[in-house]
C-alpha cells in the first residue's frame, strides 16, 4: 500500500494536486455537483479537476462566453 496515495484519491490533470472525488469516495454526491457545469467535455480533459482548478476553469469559460 502506497502511503502517499489514499483510497479514492484523484490527481488533478491540470495541477497534479491530489484531491478526493466525492463519487469515487462513495459519497452520494460530489462537491462538484455544487458548482456550475463546466460545459461540453474538453477533449484534453483526462478526468476530474481539483476544486481549485475547476473553479478557475469555470470562471475562464464564463469569461469567454
Ligand atoms: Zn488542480
Amino acid at each position: 500500500m502506497n502511503r502517499t496515495e489514499s483510497p479514492g484519491a484523484n490527481l488533478c490533470p491540470r495541477c497534479g494536486k491530489a484531491f478526493t472525488c466525492g463519487m469515487q469516495a462513495g459519497a452520494e454526491r460530489c462537491w462538484c455537483a455544487d458548482l456550475p457545469p463546466l460545459g461540453p467535455p474538453d477533449p484534453a480533459q483526462k478526468g476530474c479537476y481539483c476544486p481549485d482548478c475547476l473553479k478557475v476553469l469555470i470562471a475562464e469559460r464564463q469569461a469567454r462566453a
